[in-house]
Order: C-alpha cells, then structure tokens, then sequence
C-alpha cells in the first residue's frame, strides 16, 4: 500500500485524509492539538463558517455530503441592520440558493470521525511540526504530552498545518522561494447573542447579519443551538479603535452609538469582550506552494486570506477536489501532479486574495449604499433575463468557476455597472431601460 503523511487534522487535513484513503493510501496524520473527539474542539479562531459551493462539491466527491449537510444551517441572504434599527433584506442568488453557516469545531469533528473510520488512517494527536529536513524527507515532532522529540520519514507531505504553518518555514529558507504576508489595520473579535429561553434564535437565522458602519462593520452568522456567533471587525488603532475600548462603559457606549439593536441581543456583551481575544487577519501568498513533487502545501498553508468572501476554507476544500480530479489524469504519478497542481492553483489562490480584500469594502461600506444597492438590482435582473450573465458574486459562491476567472470577470462587471450607474434616470428606469440594453448588448451580447 502506497503511504502518504498529512501535518494538520484541521479542516482541510481531515478532509484530504478522507480523499486519500478512498484512493487506498496509508495515510499517517500527525496534528499538535490533542484529539478532539476526546477533549472537544479547542481552537482560537471564529466558531462558525459559511460554507458554499466550491465546499460542497469537495465534500460531495469525498462521498461525505449528506453527512455534513445535517450540520449546516442555509443562509440565502444577507440582511443589513443601519444605526436607527431598520433592516433591509438581499438574496445571495436566485431562489433555492443559500450559503451554509456551519459550526467550524462540529465540521472538524465530523470530518475526524469519518477519517478515522477508515482502517488506512491513523492519527497522531498532540504531534507538533517543528521542521523538516527537506534533503532526507525527515519530519521532526515534538509530543506535547510527553515532551518527546519524534522523527518520521516520509516520500509524500501534504502540509495542511495552517497559515503558520512548520512545513512552509523549512520551505521558506530555500533559495528562490517567495513569500509575502500582509496584515489588515483591522482585527477581529467574537461576540455571541445568546438563544432566547426557549431555544430559538433572538434574529431570523435565515440570513447573515451585517451592520456595515463605513470603516468598520460587524457580522453575526446563526449556530444550530439558537445562538449566532457575532465578529466585531474593527481598526487596532485611530479614532474609533479596540485600542479605545478598555472598559466595560466605552464598550457599552461604543455599541449603543454604533449597533443600539444588538445592546439588548447581548447580555453578556462586556464579559465577552474582554474574555475573548482580538485576533489579526493576515493574507498570506507564497510559491512555489511544492519542493520536489514529494511535499504539498494545501489550504491556508499555501493561502491564507482575510474571510471577508466567505472563502477560505472553501478553496482549501477546492484544493483538495481539484487534486483528486488531476490523479486520475496524471495516473497517481505525484511526482508530475504536484508541481503542476502547484503551478496551476496559484493564480487562483492570489485572485482569492484581492476578491476577499475588495469584499471587505463591499461589506463594511457598500451594503449600505444605495447606489451599490441598485447596482445589486440591475445585477439580479440582468441575471434573471440573460442566463450567460452571471454577476461575480454568484461566479465566486454558487459556482466552481476558476477564481481567476471570477476575478477578471468581477473586473469587467466594475466598469461596465460604472457605465450603467451613469446612464441618466437609470435609478428610476432599469427596469425597463433602452439604453441599459444597449450596453447590455455592447458589453456581453
Ligand atoms: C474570523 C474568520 C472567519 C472565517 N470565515 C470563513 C468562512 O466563513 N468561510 C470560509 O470558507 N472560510 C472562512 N475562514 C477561513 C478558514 O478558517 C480557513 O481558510 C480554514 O480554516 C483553513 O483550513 P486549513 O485546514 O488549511 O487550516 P487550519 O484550519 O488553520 O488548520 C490547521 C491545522 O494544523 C494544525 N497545526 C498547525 N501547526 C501545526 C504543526 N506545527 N504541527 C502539527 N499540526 C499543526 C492546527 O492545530 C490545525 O488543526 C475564516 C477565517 C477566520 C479567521
């Protein structure tokens, strides 16, 4: 039996794992967090995700769809809340289409359980990465149980160890290989409205929340157990900054000038505040993302991106789809797969990267404007009208269109919505407008 060594049981680790053992490996994973099918999820990073299609269509190759779907709460659209309270509602897509909130620590868990039910994995918990020897293919561990420094061998690494990742640094020292990572001024921190006494949730869980406030914003996705995970995003530093919120009344004062709906939704807003950590974003790109077609770096490892798109972790399952469709091309040859793998992905995972960057600025700033608002409508209704017009949002989450080509196709949308939003009385006329279907036509007929 062919072996493979996986560093990283996280959520793209423990799905490659699935992917491997269905192809007959004898797949070895070594993760540094102890097993949380004993211990429980212990992680630092947001309790909930949003889960869309590139995601689905890797767990669905992975034959594991139906299981995950039992985890997963659909979100079709967004629903935006202004200072005065007023909420406003828009679709994802058409009907029947919805992004997933799914529990990140109940997706790594069900992911590990069925890894595991595979009599070719074996898993080594509280295994920490700290180097590779990339002449001799050697792994060295550390057991932060026992103290205990471990070395393996391996042919074939699959690095899915996370945007810090201990395979990408041994990677980092050799010659010609880039890397570059960017932090945000802004940081991150998690907030909960609790369920109401019996159960359900205080806001409709159809929908992801947003409060866009200009330079900041705040999110909150729904939890199957009624309550919704809340992400503050907001400046380290300025005017209005974490660094300025340092006690329980400017927390308070802060949320009732900028979110006064969310105040009564909290009650353990300040607890929460100061008990929860303010984390960083950070984009990460690096390449070339494989040494010698023998190690790979998969997921946040090889791109890590700020989750502004919802994306992350679904083009870390993308990773995995398009790699198990390119072995039964190249014939199981790894040796040709990896580096061409490597070589293909990379564009994708760089356009990612600026689509999360630019739908930061829709998000925290755009959602609320009302030109953006009609752009959305005309977007919809041009959609709705010419099939092969697809807005960019709905190529990135509801397709599996190559994130290279949603990028250059989110390019060309940008001018051509800046030449229908100056077209005149187009606020009152879209609907039925000669001359919007003239640019229609100039641009995509
Ligand atoms: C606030 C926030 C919100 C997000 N929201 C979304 C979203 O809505 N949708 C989406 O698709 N993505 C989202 N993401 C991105 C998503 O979390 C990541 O893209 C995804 O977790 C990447 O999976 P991964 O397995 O590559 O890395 P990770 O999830 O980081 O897993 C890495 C694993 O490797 C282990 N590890 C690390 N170092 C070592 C070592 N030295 N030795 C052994 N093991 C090691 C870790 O313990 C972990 O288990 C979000 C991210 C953040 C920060």
């Amino acid at each position: 039996m062919q072996k493979a060594t996986i560093i990283g049981a996280g959520l793209v680790g423990s799905l490659w794992a699935v992917f491997l053992a269905r192809r007959g490996y004898q797949v070895t994973v070594y993760e540094r967090r102890p097993d949380m099918r004993a211990k429980g999820y212990i992680g630092g990073r947001s309790i909930n995700l949003a889960m869309s299609e590139r995601g689905w269509a890797a767990v669905e190759k992975a034959g594991i769809r139906p299981l995950i779907e039992k985890v997963a709460i659909p979100m079709p659209g967004r629903m935006m809340h202004a200072v005065s309270g007023e909420t406003s509602y828009q679709p994802y897509g058409k009907e029947g289409q919805a992004i997933y909130s799914v529990s990140r620590g109940g997706l790594n868990l069900e992911l590990l359980r069925i890894a595991s039910e595979f009599p070719n994995v074996a898993f080594h918990f509280e295994h920490k990465c700290s180097d590779v020897d990339l002449n001799s293919n050697t792994l060295f561990f550390e057991n932060t149980a026992t103290g205990e420094q471990v070395q393996v061998e391996s042919d074939l690494i699959f690095a899915t160890d996370g945007a810090f990742s201990a395979v990408r640094y041994a990677l980092q020292r050799t010659d010609r290989f880039d890397y570059r990572q960017t932090y945000l001024e802004h940081g991150y921190k998690e907030l909960t409205i609790p369920p109401l006494p019996d159960g359900s949730h205080r806001m409709p869980p159809e929908a992801l929340h947003i409060w866009p406030r200009g330079n900041f914003m705040m999110i909150a996705l729904p939890n199957a157990d009624g309550s919704f995970t809340c992400t503050l995003f907001l400046p380290f530093e300025g005017e209005t900054s974490f660094e300025h919120l340092t006690s329980a009344e400017a927390v308070t004062d802060f949320f009732r000038r900028y979110f006064p709906d969310t105040l009564a939704l909290m009650p353990t807003l300040t607890t929460d505040f100061f008990t929860n950590p303010t984390s960083s974003l950070i984009t990460l790109q690096c390449q070339p993302w494989q040494w010698q077609g023998r190690i790979l770096l998969l997921g946040d490892s090889a791109h890590a991106i700020v989750p502004f798109y919802g994306q992350g972790m679904n083009a870390g399952f993308e990773d995995c789809t398009i790699l198990d469709a390119m072995y039964e091309q190249y014939n199981g040859d790894w040796s040709r797969m990896i580096p061409d793998f490597a070589r293909q992905r990379k564009p994708d995972g760089d356009a990612i990267a600026e689509l999360a960057l630019r739908n930061f600025i829709e998000m925290r700033d755009l959602v609320g404007d009302p030109r953006f608002l009609l752009r959305k409508k005309i977007a919809a209704h041009l959609h709705e009208k010419y099939p092969q017009f697809v807005p960019s949002y709905t190529l990135v989450t509801f397709t599996n269109t190559p994130y290279h080509q949603a990028l250059q196709e989110d390019e060309r949308q940008n001018n051509f919505f800046k030449a229908v939003l100056d077209l005149p009385g187009i606020e009152e006329n879209w609907a039925h407008s000669p001359a919007l279907e003239q640019l229609f036509m100039e641009w995509y007929g």
